[in-house]
Formats: C-alpha cells, sequence, structure tokens
C-alpha cells in the first residue's frame, strides 16, 4: 500500500577499524583488530572486514585471530579517537538530513520528512549522505544504509547488505521481504530470545510472522511484543512506548538486610557493590541510562544514614562503582543494618547527549562485554577495572542484557 520510506538508518561498517585505517596509512592494508590489550588470552572487540573474510570477528580469542590470519595486525582500542570520529560523522550525515537519535557510536537513525519520503530520493539522499561521509570523515568510512516504513525496519535494512551497502525494505514487500532473515536479525532478539521462540515451536522469521499480536505479547512478555508485532508489520511508532510509557522506570534499587556477621565496614561495601551490580544490569536492560545514585544505610539504633550524588548519564559499572566505594566510605558506617543501592534520574539510552560526557567508547564496550558474556556465558569478559570488584565480591557479575531495540 505505501510506497514511501519513513526512516533511514546508518550503519558505519567496522567503525573502530576504519577509525584506525582512516588515522593509519599503515594499517589499511592489512587485516586488522581492535584489542581491549596487547595480550594473546583477550578478545577482539572489533575486526576490519579483510580481518572478518578470515573468521576474525568480535568475540574471536586474540591467540587465535593470529593463527586464523596470518599477517594480522592489532590496536589497542582507543576511546578517544572513535568519539571524535562518531561527532564528524554526525556531522557528515547532519549535512544531509537530521539525526533523529544517536543509537549507538556507530549508528543513527533519521526520520524522513516531505519529498525525501519519495524512495528516488530517499535512495538518493543515502548516496548523498554516503558522498559527504567520504568527503568530510574520510574515505574509509563506509556505511551501510536502510531505508524502511519505521526505525526498526530501516535498521533491519541496513544489515542485509555490508559493506557499503544500500537496502530498502518497502511497506508493500512486508512481510515476505523478511521471511528469508534469521530471528537474531531481528533487532531485539538475540540468542536468549531466540531460544524462547524456539521454545514455542516458531523456528523462522516467517513462522514469527504468522503469530497473533498477543501471542507475540506472550513471547516478548508484554508491550514490547505487541510492538514488535506492529513494527514488523511496518507500522511507524516512531515514538519510543517503551521509553515513554507510563510505566517507565525513574529509578531502580535494591536493599538487603546484613547477617550479623555482616554488619561492619568491610563487608556491607561488598554487599552495595553486589547490589549496584544487579541494579546496574538491570538499567542497562531497560536501556536507560542513569544519572543520580543513592546509598541508603539503616542502622540498628533505627537512623537512616543516606548519600545521594548526581553525574552525567551513565551505564558504566567500573564508574559507579568508584563513586559508590567513596559515598560509602564519606558515610563510614560502622555498623550498619540494612543497605540500599538506588540508581535514578534516569534518561533513555537512545536520547542521551553524546556531547555530555566523553566516555561513549566505554558505554559502547560495556555493550559489547555484555554480549559476549551473554553469547560465550557468564564471565567470558572482564574489563580492567571490574577485576578486582570481581574476585573481592562474593556474587559473580552477570551480564544478560539482550541486544535490544536500539533504535526504535
Ligand atoms: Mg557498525
Amino acid at each position: 500500500m505505501s510506497h514511501q520510506a519513513h526512516w533511514l538508518y546508518l550503519d558505519l561498517n567496522s567503525f573502530f577499524s576504519s577509525c584506525e585505517q582512516q588515522e593509519n596509512p599503515e594499517l589499511r592494508h592489512s587485516p586488522l583488530a581492535i584489542v581491549p590489550m596487547l595480550a594473546d588470552s583477550t578478545f577482539c572487540i572489533a575486526a576490519s572486514y579483510s580481518a572478518k573474510a578470515f573468521g576474525v570477528k568480535t568475540g574471536v580469542r586474540v591467540g587465535d585471530a593470529k593463527k586464523m590470519c596470518p599477517g594480522i595486525k592489532f590496536m589497542v582500542a582507543r576511546h578517544d579517537v572513535y568519539v571524535r570520529y562518531h561527532h564528524r560523522v554526525i556531522e557528515a550525515v547532519e549535512s544531509c538530513v537530521p539525526v533523529h537519535s544517536v543509537c549507538s557510536i556507530d549508528e543513527v537513525a533519521c526520520e524522513l520528512t516531505g519529498s525525501q519520503k519519495d524512495l528516488t530520493k530517499a535512495r538518493a539522499l543515502a548516496l548523498k549522505i554516503k558522498l559527504a561521509l567520504r568527503e568530510q570523515v574520510g574515505a574509509y568510512m563506509t556505511a551501510s544504509i536502510g531505508i524502511g516504513p519505521n526505525a526498526l525496519l530501516a535498521k533491519m535494512a541496513s544489515d542485509m547488505q555490508k559493506p557499503d551497502g544500500l537496502t530498502v525494505i518497502t511497506a508493500s514487500e512486508l512481510p515476505q521481504r523478511l521471511h528469508e532473515l534469521k530471528l537474531q536479525d531481528i533487532p531485539g532478539v538475540g540468542r536468549k530470545m531466540e531460544v524462547r521462540i524456539q521454545a514455542q515451536g516458531v523456528h523462522s522469521v516467517e513462522a514469527l510472522l504468522k503469530l497473533n499480536e498477543s501471542q507475540m505479547r506472550g513471547l516478548w512478555g508484554g508491550i514490547l511484543g505487541a510492538r514488535m508485532y506492529r513494527l514488523l508489520r511496518g507500522e511507524d511508532l516512531s515514538t519510543p512506548a517503551y521509553f515513554h510509557g507510563s510505566n517507565t522506570p525513574q529509578s531502580i534499587g535494591h536493599e538487603h538486610v546484613l547477617p550479623p556477621v555482616q554488619r561492619n565496614l568491610n563487608d556491607s561495601l561488598g554487599v552495595a557493590q553486589r547490589l549496584l551490580v544487579k541494579v546496574a544490569v538491570r538499567l542497562r536492560q531497560a536501556r536507560m541510562m542513569a544519572r543520580s545514585m543513592k546509598l541508603l544505610i539503616k542502622t540498628l539504633d533505627g537512623l537512616n544514614h543516606e548519600r545521594r550524588i548526581s553525574f552525567d548519564e551513565t551505564q558504566d559499572t567500573s564508574f559507579l562503582m568508584r563513586e559508590l566505594k567513596k559515598i560509602h566510605s564519606e558515610l563510614a558506617i560502622k555498623k550498619p543494618l540494612k543497605i540500599g543501592v538506588t540508581l535514578g534520574n534516569f534518561i533513555p539510552e537512545n536520547e542521551h547527549q553524546l556531547s555530555l560526557f566523553n566516555d561513549e567508547k566505554k558505554n559502547k564496550i560495556f555493550q559489547v562485554v555484555d554480549s559476549l558474556n551473554s553469547k560465550y556465558g557468564r564471565d567470558t569478559v572482564y574489563l580492567g577495572a571490574q577485576h578486582d570488584f570481581r574476585t573481592s565480591a562474593p556474587t559473580r557479575i552477570a551480564f544478560s542484557r539482550i541486544p535490544g531495540l536500539d533504535e526504535v
């Protein structure tokens, strides 16, 4: 029915490696992987297309990458460089069309308006953006662009051709156009969700599209399922109901009464850290970023001692952990009875202003860590700062974020 396009989604190809190849001419002619540190035991964070041709990708152990791909070069990830390129990419895109949302460090969604909705014009716009990237950012900055009736389908279209792709999905091609895809090609369907879907006897996107709205609600556990049902049929739900609905959480907290043996300064910190890890996982699952943290300590005499701090929006567990340690030592409660940790003042992940803080790459890496851990099992990957914490805290860090509705 509708032959118009409403959204354009841009995904930079192998962004971290492309930035490095743009910066260092000597890296342009060999396969390249980006790593957290130069050690065979760590895992690749990203790989260039020529490294991907040898099977090297995110999550491959560095030692294995060397065997799979002789001559591969490694670069230690550089926050500042990628953030700088990110801003240049946004600027280049904005010289062609306004950016509606920054979905991650290398992905943006743009809403098409007026005559841009015309398919021929939308395609021309995509080509103009590609040219702007090459001319204003650099020849190594290629992107796969998807055009579709909503941001979810535009993102799925951007995944269909890599690198340097341009794919259009129109409402009139739905749902057949999606039949060729695998369940995990749907943003929001990670390994866990796939298992859940398959447990219902649904093994393909084609079968998923035969479910009715209430079956979809059942699968996703509520509103998200209804949303997915409509999005896959091309409805344009440009406002993320998930974030703006009445049940958007404004804070997430956990508390714990200490057993008598732990009613001391040291153990109460360990418990507070454990609570924070749980809260931070829920924060990321809700796709929120927090701007405040509260530590509440109740003592045997019935008094409440609390400390609340504010910061730029973050999901970064290691940052929160440092701040928690500070306020815990400032409160210095010697005989704690009950501990509570709450994160608050949320903003949706896809609305945060990158320019407000410069830790974006770290957030991206946390997401990579989360998804590696959910793919290969808990505790596969740790960031340096978490190392101490892992050995001192009784509960393992269980990242279980399903790579989600980034963009919708
Ligand atoms: Mg990308």
